[in-house]
């Protein structure tokens, strides 16, 4: 499910070549995102370029454990909520408190960084990487089954948060038992994944509250923070780009249709966009090329005087 990644080791020696194909890959993409969020062009351009700047000046603390994408999207996420908190502030009347508002920010906040809002038990970092990556191991080996059903049962609810009563009449199952079954089976499977891996025993106890959580449908909102975080179920865009041509299964179709508008990936929602835009050529030419000027001016006062 992956798509092809930028080199890291490149990016991380301010390699020109290696920038330029990253502007390519992502501004239409971060593009999409940023007009969505904001709808305003100008700023989402704005923001596009401060992103790639952003990516560009924090290369060199790049964490390993997300992939370039997240690393940038995450970028981009921020710039955008930064802007929407400043037309807000600029936009709200003077003398309103600004504690208990429910505004664009905590808006964005809620919607958008699970791990701001995380309350339950803090997993160790390094627990969250296990966590995550069993997680996308289940969906890989679930999507390879060609399992849909599953698939979106287990997103909807870990997710999600949907309760098992809604859950079932969504999917058209037989019951709310239906429901408990093919959770009760991927945490167990999950478990599987879980104890082959060294010290996977730290990640077990949020896995065994999880499976005990069971009828209420609460769950230790770890997991709902790493899926939407890592990206848990997210098509690779070659996927999306089949989608679009009418070329994917009935059933995977299916399934991405249910992770964009019901899920509501902003991520996988603004690829779409872009793949969509991608048809009326020459509409990025002009952002690229600022966007361009602005890193290779970066870039050159870096690496001028380097060996
Ligand atoms: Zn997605």
């Amino acid at each position: 499910m992956e798509d092809k990644k930028p080199d890291i080791q490149r990016l991380m020696a301010l390699e020109d070549s290696e920038w330029q194909k990253v502007e390519r890959d992502f501004c239409g993409r971060l593009l999409s995102y940023a007009l969505r969020r904001t709808g305003d062009h100008q700023a989402a351009e704005d923001i596009v370029q401060e992103t790639m700047l952003g990516a560009v000046r924090g290369i060199g603390d790049f964490d390993r454990q997300y992939t370039f994408e997240q690393y940038i999207f995450g970028i981009c996420r921020n710039r955008t909520i930064d802007h929407l908190r400043r037309r807000r502030t600029m936009t709200i009347q003077e003398g309103k408190d600004e504690d208990g508002m429910p505004g664009m920010e905590a808006l964005a906040r809620n919607t958008e960084t699970p791990s701001a809002i995380i309350r339950g038990k803090e997993l160790s970092g390094h627990a969250r990487e296990i966590l995550g990556d069993v997680l996308r191991d289940w969906v890989d080996e679930t999507w390879e089954q060609n399992e849909f059903v599953r698939l979106m049962v287990i997103e909807a609810i870990f997710s999600g948060g949907w309760r098992n009563r809604d859950t079932w009449k969504r999917f058209e199952l037989r019951d709310e038992t239906a429901v408990a079954g093919i959770k009760f089976r991927a945490l167990k499977r999950l478990r599987q994944l879980i104890a082959v891996r060294e010290s996977g025993s730290d990640v077990l106890p949020v896995i065994e509250a999880a499976a005990e959580a069971g009828e209420a449908g609460v769950f230790d909102v770890d997991i709902q923070a790493i899926w939407l975080e890592r990206r848990v179920s997210c098509p690779a865009r070659h996927w999306l780009a089949r989608l679009l041509s009418g070329t994917l299964d009935a059933k995977a179709a299916e399934f991405v249709r249910f992770h964009v508008e019901e899920m509501k990936c902003q991520w996988c929602r603004a690829s779409l966009d872009d793949l969509q835009r991608a048809d009326r050529e020459g509409d990025l030419d002009e952002l690229l090329q600022r966007v361009r000027d602005s890193t290779s001016r970066y870039l050159r006062s870096r690496t001028i005087g380097r060996q």
